[in-house]
């Protein structure tokens, strides 16, 4: 079953608000929001410094809670939007719930696994293949990254520009 690209943009700004939720503790901003049935049963966004794991991602936090609400860990039927192109971990992930389809906004070229280095989602050799539609919302989620790195570099400088001055003064007082 298809579904209308403005649903898809819809429920990518869903994923959107979870980036930003991630942006706002200070983790890069990646989200995403899994659907059944027309309605959000799994949400995640990137916590991987607060919670101190490796395996905080996004879409592994959502999947988590997609399984807890559906009690089930087959997620069949269920459409996924992710801001970024998931990784090795999340994409064998999804494969692994059997997750239907995977909505990504931005491409990752230096990770990404559903096209960009692999494409593990689509692997024939595999027992499950996920369908994957690109390009929904893309300017949004690849400028919220690029935003959140100039402002840590701008934040850095900062400090360190601050750090001099204090080093400056330390002298003197
Ligand atoms: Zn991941």
């Amino acid at each position: 079953m298809s579904i209308p690209q403005q649903d898809h943009t819809y429920y990518m700004r869903k994923a959107i608000h979870q980036a930003k939720r991630a942006a706002s503790i200070g983790e890069v901003p990646i989200g995403c929001v899994i659907v059944y049935e027309g309605k959000v049963i799994g949400r995640g966004f990137n916590r991987r410094l607060t919670s101190h794991s490796t395996l905080a991602h996004a879409e592994i936090i959502a999947i988590r809670q997609a399984c807890r609400k559906l009690g089930d860990w087959r997620l069949e039927g269920c459409t996924m939007y992710v801001t970024l192109e998931p990784c090795q971990m999340c994409s064998g992930a999804i494969v692994q719930a059997r997750i239907d389809r995977v909505v990504v906004g931005a491409a990752n070229p230096k990770a990404g696994c559903a096209g960009s280095i692999l494409n593990l989602l689509q692997m024939k050799e595999f027992n499950h293949q996920v369908e994957i539609v690109n390009d929904v919302c893309t300017a949004e989620c690849s400028t919220m990254l690029t935003d959140f790195f100039r402002d840590m570099r701008a934040r850095e400088h900062g400090r360190g520009v601050a750090a001099l001055f204090s080093d400056a003064f330390r002298g003197t007082l």
